[in-house]
């Protein structure tokens, strides 16, 4: 029997629901589904560059057409307050800013986008792991939805379900090592006055260790969000860690004069960032890894949003081609696709921070 789709996306973050609206766009028969319903929360800094604001606006997300702009990058030396900065570059459409978007926000409304493009969209539907044929190539999924386990056959499964997602994990096919992994805590707070920049501090120690990474204080309206991003140095992942930097963090962001009266909003969160590109393990027969499955991250800043959805507009073009070519893989050209556009240099960077 025909399935009823051409291709399934497993998770709705920014890789997954621009896959999926790229696909409907084209005329593919999609099927998005996620464990969560949308609005939901996302630890992240919220912070969309000049890059990502390009991309959105192209796509007509309208979070990303208004709100106050983000006009560059200041970096303070939180040893003795120093700091040095500069104002974002016009991108090739002549953006010159960035822009600061909750997720609850950004996510629905590229959610929401997919499915106005025409793609299915199923909340609350955990997908557990690939359908295989005999040969070892993925021909759907198996999920839980309704408490009920079901399965969803079609010729192409994009997987854009995050870092540790558990369907990344499994098609990844190897246990991760220190370097793929980046730890990032964020919370928000009041008392800074108006900053119009994106707000970096360097160093990050702990016991005098540095640690590789950075803290940051982002624009947020009447709040700021404020949290730090780093490779783990310890062996052992631990959420004391986590706490010790943060802690560390915020004692030296308030001996600044700007940032002392800094009082927290929220809960702190945290979640990790998938790192170290890889392009060759990217795809194989009747799947393809998007987004942060994919390690489509930037290893220097943490930024994954713009290389979230442009990896989700190079799948969504390699399946397409893929599927009116009438064969099931899109794996050659996504594989290309990333190998051109992002720098080899990104795996050994991931590694040389650890
Ligand atoms: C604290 C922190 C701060 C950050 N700050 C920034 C920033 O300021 N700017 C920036 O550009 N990037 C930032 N990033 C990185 C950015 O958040 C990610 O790169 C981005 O979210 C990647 O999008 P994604 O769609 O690949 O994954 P996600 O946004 O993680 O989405 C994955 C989706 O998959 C769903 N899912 C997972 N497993 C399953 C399953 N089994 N079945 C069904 N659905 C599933 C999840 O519910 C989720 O909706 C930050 C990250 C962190 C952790």
């Amino acid at each position: 029997m025909r399935s009823a789709f051409d291709a399934i996306v497993v998770g709705a973050g920014p890789a997954g629901s621009v896959t999926a609206l790229h696909l409907a766009r084209r005329g593919v028969r999609v099927l998005l589904v996620d464990r969560c319903d949308f609005p939901r929360e996302k630890a992240c800094g919220d912070g969309l560059t000049p890059r990502s604001v390009d991309i959105l606006r192209a796509l007509g997300i309208a979070c990303a057409c208004s709100g106050p702009p983000v006009v560059g990058i200041r970096l303070w030396d939180l040893r003795d307050g120093s700091r040095t900065g500069h104002g974002f570059r016009a991108t090739a459409r002549g953006t010159t800013h960035g822009l600061v978007v909750s997720r609850d926000v950004l996510d629905d409304q590229i959610c929401a986008g997919a499915r106005a493009a025409g793609a299915t969209f199923w909340p609350h539907t955990t997908v557990m792991a690939p359908l295989r044929r005999d040969d070892g190539a993925v021909c759907g999924i198996e999920a839980r939805r309704d408490g009920r386990t079901i399965a969803v056959r079609a010729p192409i499964t994009l997987v854009a379900d995050g870092a540790i997602g558990r369907l990344g994990r499994e098609l990844r096919g190897r246990a991760d090592s220190g370097s793929d992994l980046e730890l990032a805590v964020r919370q928000y707070a009041r008392g800074v006055s108006t900053i119009d920049r994106f707000e970096f501090f360097l160093p990050l120690v702990v016991e005098r260790r540095v640690i590789p990474g950075y803290g940051w204080v982002f624009p947020a309206g009447d709040r700021v969000n404020i949290g730090a991003a780093f490779y783990d140095p310890t062996p052992v992942r631990t959420p004391n860690m986590l706490r010790r930097v943060y802690a560390e963090f915020l004692r030296g962001l308030r001996d600044i004069p700007r940032f002392s009266a800094l009082e927290a909003t929220s809960p702190l969160i945290g979640a990790p960032l998938r790192v170290g590109l890889d392009p060759p393990r990217c795809a194989g027969e009747g799947w393809t890894l998007v987004g942060d499955a994919a390690g489509v991250v930037n290893p220097f800043t943490g930024e994954g949003i713009a290389y979230a959805l442009e990896s989700g507009e190079l799948a969504a073009a390699a399946a397409w081609e893929a599927l009116s070519q009438g064969h099931e893989s899109a794996s050659h050209g996504y594989r290309r696709g990333l190998t051109r556009r992002y720098p080899p240099t990104w795996p050994s960077v991931a590694c040389c921070r650890v």
